[in-house]
């Protein structure tokens, strides 16, 4: 088994890829977000300083996502292989990641990256649509996932909505996040030879099937 990094445009369909491989493979999913809201629930200096940094919006100091990283990344369930998630965000971040890596005698791994038109992620954003009694997700802009009457949900009967982020305006703010500060890694990682690009415009099934290739070989 190989560490696993996930890279991918916004709506990609990311976290869906790293829960069916955690599911399948039984290896740990190491999400940055969810140590940071863990440790912040601890009552100690450590604690609060993350509770108030995440309360207030910013970004909790590089070094100290460094040392969480590195004592997760320590701990036993990591030996078989892990996947990394929400990290690193930038250039600078993924050399301190090679880094930690190579101190815990760990490789890179597989470095895989969901890749997808722009234009595609847009129409899936703006045509989603969600069930506000069920939660089936639909999409209006893909006739194989729209429903068979306008904003009424096909299982239930219940009432379609759009969630309030999923507009166009938000997306382009993070989509130009994403192109800016990872399209560096993935040059980092395409230059090391451990990145394997996806086809991200396809069923979750078949993205699925990929990923499974890479992981197997
Ligand atoms: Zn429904």
């Amino acid at each position: 088994m190989k560490n696993i990094m996930f890279i991918a445009p916004p709506a990609a369909g990311k976290g869906t890829q790293a829960e069916l491989v955690e599911g399948k493979y039984d290896i740990p999913h190491i999400s940055t977000g969810d140590i940071l809201r863990n440790i912040s629930k601890e009552d100690s200096e450590l604690g609060n300083y993350i509770y108030e940094t995440l309360a207030s919006g910013k970004l909790v100091k590089d070094e100290i996502t460094y040392q969480l990283i590195e004592d997760r990344l320590r701990q036993k369930d990591c030996k078989k292989g892990f996947i990394i998630d929400g990290f690193p965000r930038n250039i600078e971040q993924a050399y301190e990641y090679d880094n930690i890596l190579k101190k815990l005698g760990y490789e890179i791994g597989n470095v895989i990256w969901i890749n997808i038109d722009k234009k595609i992620l847009e129409k899936r954003i703006t045509g989603r649509r969600i069930c506000e009694n069920c939660k089936t997700i639909y999409n209006i802009n893909d006739e194989n996932s729209s429903p068979k009457i306008d904003s009424i949900c096909d299982y239930c009967g219940g009432k379609l909505y759009q969630r309030s982020d999923d507009n166009l305006e938000a997306f382009q703010t993070r989509y130009a996040m994403y192109q800016e500060k990872t399209e560096p890694i993935i040059k980092h990682y395409k230059k090391k030879k451990v990145l394997f690009e996806i086809n991200g415009d396809n069923s979750i099934e078949n993205i699925f099937t990929e990923i499974e290739k890479i992981i197997n070989k």
